[in-house]
């Protein structure tokens, strides 16, 4: 229904612009609640009409109010891509459990992905705790809530896809080590694979991880070539994995189909 597409993408959007202060706020250690969003430049509290999602960046033009100092286009970004991602997820789950799991899912890939993106850091806070709510949702959507989608993996299938993305990358990461003598990748990385499992099931973990260092290693040989940096320049990784993660989240009964054809 049309009606519900527009409040869950407006629902959605309201929600991205919390997400935003958590992207701002999380690096730092600072609260989510206070103080009340201000200009990052002038530090001016920013005005309730002026805090509406999407429709004030257009009308201010993303710039502040008071200073007249450009805001990030991430803001507006975020909201337009949580609220258009809310959406997608309601037209294919309505309102339902899974629909709820996915949002809440959703929610952690984009500000794990913006915060590495913005300071190289996956955040256990978010990681950790999505690891505990994937493996609780699967349990409620087994013995609590029958859910009728496929999304939402069985218990024991989000457990061994905690312990495959958990322990597959561990171990690729210390081969890597013991190989080269540099650090591969991150235990953020590898906490960011375990909380996709939890959420998708173990089957999610090889088409995550094969799509991610596969346009990973495009986009960083692009900019190798581009900028001339060096063989390691720390491109973040965690937004490769959630986008794998994302594609898997809508097309996963299609991409199983494909690579486990028998089934
Ligand atoms: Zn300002």
């Amino acid at each position: 229904m049309i009606q519900n597409a527009i409040l869950v993408f407006i629902f959605g959007a309201i929600v991205g612009s919390f997400l935003n202060v958590c992207i701002a706020r999380i690096p730092k250690g600072a609260s989510l609640v206070s103080p009340p969003s201000h200009c990052p430049n002038c530090k001016d509290p920013i005005r309730f009409y002026d805090n509406i999602p999407l429709v004030s960046y257009i009308f201010l033009l993303g710039r502040c109010r008071s200073c007249g100092e450009g805001i990030s286009p991430r803001y507006f970004v975020v909201e337009l891509l949580m609220a258009s991602l809310a959406a997608a997820l309601n037209y294919e789950f309505g309102l339902s459990l899974a629909f709820f799991v996915g949002f809440v899912f959703v929610a952690g890939l984009i500000v794990i992905s913006f915060i590495d993106l913005d300071v190289r850091i996956v955040p256990d806070v978010i990681s950790l705790p999505g690891i505990v709510a994937g493996l609780l949702f699967s349990v409620v959507a087994r013995y609590v809530i029958n859910d009728p989608f496929e999304l939402i993996p069985s218990p024991l299938n989000a457990l061994i896809g905690v312990l495959v993305g958990g322990g597959f990358l561990l171990a690729l990461a210390w081969g890597y080590e013991a190989f080269t003598g540099v650090e591969g990748m991150g235990g953020g990385d590898i906490k960011l694979l375990a909380m996709i499992g939890a959420f998708l099931g173990w089957t999610s973990i090889p088409f995550t991880l094969f799509f991610a260092s596969l346009t990973g290693s495009v986009i960083g040989l692009g900019f190798m070539i581009g900028k001339g940096v060096g063989r390691r320049f720390g491109l973040p990784f965690a937004p490769f994995l959630c986008l794998g993660a994302l594609l898997y989240l809508f097309f996963g009964n299609e991409l199983i189909q494909f690579y486990l054809p028998e089934r």
